[in-house]
């Protein structure tokens, strides 16, 4: 869907906006959150308004990247464990089941291609 799509490019961009891995931990994310906001912080360029207001801008970015993350992140599903594979039947794999045919009178197994059952002497027609 479009939508996961950009979701995803967005959750990407802001992990890179912040610096670090998806793959980094909680206290990572933080650490590299409360750097960038240290060194954007507007209040260091308080004698140059013009790279206050980048800042700021700059700012803005970090604080919704942050955002975007701790979503993410508080949303992401744990790594499923992977299920064991599921048990084939225990038909053995030389007698497929449409191959096995029933005598209609004892139930029993005949072979495909007998005129009679072998055990009750039914007389047998293999439909196709
Ligand atoms: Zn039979």
């Amino acid at each position: 869907m479009p939508d996961d799509l950009t979701h995803g490019f967005q959750v990407l961009r802001a992990y890179r906006t912040l610096g670090v891995e998806r793959s980094a931990s909680e206290a990572e994310v933080k650490q590299a959150y409360r750097d960038l906001a240290q060194v954007w912080h507007p209040d260091r360029f308080g004698h140059d308004a013009r790279l206050r207001a980048k800042a700021e801008e700059q700012l803005k970015t970090i604080n919704a990247a942050f955002d975007l993350v701790k979503t993410e992140r508080a949303g992401r599903r744990p790594t499923p464990t992977p299920k064991p594979a599921p048990r084939r039947s225990a038909q053995r794999p030389d007698a497929p089941a449409a191959e096995r045919w029933l005598c209609p009178a004892c139930r029993s197994e005949v072979t495909k291609g007998d005129k009679r059952c072998r055990e009750c002497g039914q007389k047998l027609v293999f439909e196709e």
